[in-house]
């Protein structure tokens, strides 16, 4: 099945009190193992490339064309959206669109509301055109290195409202105390702050740096209007866990395929169990005909 803009995935998931992961792209492999994971699952899924691992990862061609292939080869009927991560500009957000990606984050939450606007809004009409769906960010998310609180700056209720009503964006990422990378630390959202933001917005909701945050946030997160929870952390502790494993009990192995199949698994293990508490899992025919 051809790829799918994000904005139905997300529309049938607010609809239905769930929702749909975001995994990041790790590489080939990283790529096979969650399209697979969300066939076991029947599961919807958004497969992500950071702008920051796009070149990394041989440009946005490559990966549009390794995701497109491997949908065919491996028989893959789930909806699948590939989606540009924490785009770093317009002009980096209308490459992946020409590549062939079905959705796109513009990234404009570290400058003024008045640029971040104009930002978005020229992705947006560029986006229009090739039916692609869009996410802007108001707010930082908290950085690797800055702990529970260093570094988040909460999203301004008045921003938000502005970002979607001046812009038309199909999801909106309101940082409201998510980490990227490892918590230090019990993570505390701003529930008080999401549920006014989901009012005034109305659009679907995305949490960034969701690994490590407890399941009962994460179920009232989606409550409150989150219907796309970003996943990457979680996966690369799951691989890297395994791999050094591998690597410390089986010194004499020099075979990649074998050295890495257990990370691998690791990954697909980690995203089918988020599917499950993402309540997406079995959530596949529906959308399809919905
Ligand atoms: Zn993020």
């Amino acid at each position: 099945m051809a790829l799918v803009p994000m904005k139905n995935l997300l529309a049938e998931a607010k609809r239905s009190q769930y929702a749909v992961g975001q995994f990041n792209i790790n590489g080939l492999q990283w790529t096979k193992a969650i399209l697979q994971a969300a066939e076991e699952e029947q599961s919807p899924v958004i497969a992500a490339a950071s702008d920051r691992l796009v070149d990394y990862l041989g440009g946005f061609h490559t990966i549009s064309a390794m995701v497109h292939a491997l949908m065919e080869e491996l028989s893959i009927t789930v909806p699948v959206a590939l989606h540009l991560d924490h785009g770093s500009s317009a002009e980096r957000c209308k490459k992946a669109i020409d590549a062939g990606f079905s959705s796109v984050m513009i990234d404009g939450s570290h400058s003024s509301i008045d640029e971040n606007i104009a930002m978005t809004r020229e992705v947006v009409e560029y986006a229009r055109l090739h039916n692609v769906s869009v996410e802007a960010e108001v707010g930082t998310v908290g950085g690797m290195e800055d702990g529970l609180i260093g570094g988040v700056k909460y999203a301004d209720i008045h921003e938000c409202e502005r970002l979607v009503k001046e812009t038309n964006i199909d999801a909106l990422a309101a940082a409201l105390g998510s980490v990227h990378g490892k918590y230090q630390g019990e993570p505390k959202l701003g529930f008080k702050e999401m549920e006014e933001i989901a009012k005034v917005t109305d659009v679907p909701l995305v949490l960034h740096g969701a690994s490590g945050i407890p399941r009962d946030q994460i179920t009232k997160a989606i409550q409150l209007g989150h219907a796309k929870i970003n996943i990457n952390t979680e996966c690369m502790v799951a691989w890297t866990e395994e791999t050094r494993n591998m690597f410390n009990k089986n010194t004499d192995y020099y075979e990649p395929r074998v050295i890495l199949a257990p990370g691998v698994h690791a990954v697909m293990e980690t995203v089918k169990s988020k599917m499950r508490e993402f309540g997406s899992s079995n959530k596949a025919a529906k959308q399809q005909v919905g």
